[in-house]
């Protein structure tokens, strides 16, 4: 951990830092740039925990590694490969729509605005700032309830809005990408929603929310 009085201003490259030495999950998934399977990977997260979607991540990329491939599967085969992640009915017949949106009115690519994202099915603003970010290399902060409630805790936000434009100023461009991801991680492995684990946080002297936390235990 840094030495010293740290600001707010700090907690970016505080973070990073913390994710580049230890923050990092092991993922099968960890690493991927290609478009098409980041898309399939972003609408699989929607609602799932990163963990259950490993377990199935690896098996759907190489039985359907293109729109095309996903095209040509049946409902049955797509469900099959989804399951233990849930929702598997409507995930598989979205994952049938997108394939065929993708192929008649994008020539078989992932668009990459994010007008064109958000026209595909079940493409939200989120899912459409990830594949941008982790596919395209753009520079956007990806906000979600996770992000939200480290922002509130950090005492720099309080609604997805002012997270959002508080990112926007405080997170240098260029650091954006692996900002959001050690974001992520940082959610699920030490400022979680319950009983997150400041004693050990690389953000500690900084969080306005520390001591009620500690409070708390005591
Ligand atoms: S000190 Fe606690 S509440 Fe603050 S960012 Fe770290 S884990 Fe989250």
């Amino acid at each position: 951990m840094r030495s010293g009085a740290s600001s707010v201003q700090e907690f970016p490259a505080m973070l990073v830092e913390w994710f580049r030495k230890e923050g990092k999950r092991a993922f099968s998934f960890r690493g991927e740039s290609d478009p098409f399977k980041v898309l399939c990977l972003a609408l699989m997260l929607q609602k799932t925990k990163a963990e259950l979607v490993d377990r199935v991540y690896r098996s759907f990329v190489e039985r359907f590694p293109s729109p095309e491939a996903l095209a040509k599967a049946s409902l049955e085969e797509i469900k099959e490969v989804i399951k233990p992640i849930g929702m598997y009915n409507r995930r598989a017949k979205r994952f049938k729509e997108i394939a065929a949106v993708l192929l008649e009115k994008h020539g078989g690519k992932v668009p990459r605005s994010e007008e064109e994202l958000l026209s595909l099915p079940g493409v939200g603003k989120y899912s459409a700032s990830v594949v941008r970010c982790v596919a395209f290399g753009a520079d956007n902060v990806l906000v979600d309830t996770n992000v939200v409630r480290i922002a509130k805790r950090l005492g720099i936000a309080n609604s997805a809005e002012q997270a959002y434009a508080a990112l926007e100023r405080i997170v240098p461009k260029g650091m954006r990408k692996e900002f959001n991801l050690a974001m992520i991680d940082f959610g699920a492995k030490v400022c979680k929603a319950k009983n997150p684990s400041c004693d050990t946080c690389c953000l500690l002297q900084i969080c306005k929310h520390k001591g009620a936390n500690r409070s708390k235990r005591r």
